[in-house]
Parts: C-alpha cells; sequence; structure tokens
C-alpha cells in the first residue's frame, strides 16, 4: 500500500484546500412563471423553455380520458 512520504504540514493541507469551497449556482427568473431556475435548463416549476412550453405539466392534462 502506497504510504505518504512526507507529512503534510496543517499550513500546506489549508493552503491545498483552499480552492475547495462549493460556490453558489447562477439561477435566473422563469420569463413565463418569475420562478428561479438554472439557466439554460427549462423550468422545473412550469415546464416553459424560450417562451414556449416543452414539457407537459401534470396538473395540465387530463389523466382520465378514459372516463366518462
Ligand atoms: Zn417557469
Amino acid at each position: 500500500m502506497a504510504v505518504p512520504q512526507n507529512r503534510v504540514t496543517r499550513s500546506r493541507r489549508n493552503m491545498r484546500r483552499a480552492h475547495d469551497a462549493l460556490v453558489a449556482g447562477n439561477p435566473n427568473e422563469c420569463s413565463n412563471c418569475g420562478e428561479l431556475k438554472r439557466p439554460h435548463h427549462v423550468c422545473p416549476s412550469c415546464g416553459h423553455y424560450a417562451d414556449r412550453e416543452v414539457v407537459a405539466q401534470a396538473n395540465d392534462t387530463d389523466l382520465d380520458d378514459d372516463a366518462a
């Protein structure tokens, strides 16, 4: 098994970890519903992308076509 040849000091360990912080996302407002969404992604709340609906929402479609 590989074993480190030298001890990594607190300073060098922390310098390595200085770049490890997570960065926040960059959400945009949906132009249709105003919800925050990821840029260049379909809006998860209304299914719109570039001012048109590309993903039908479950509450918009009638699932009981066979009934009545
Ligand atoms: Zn939307």
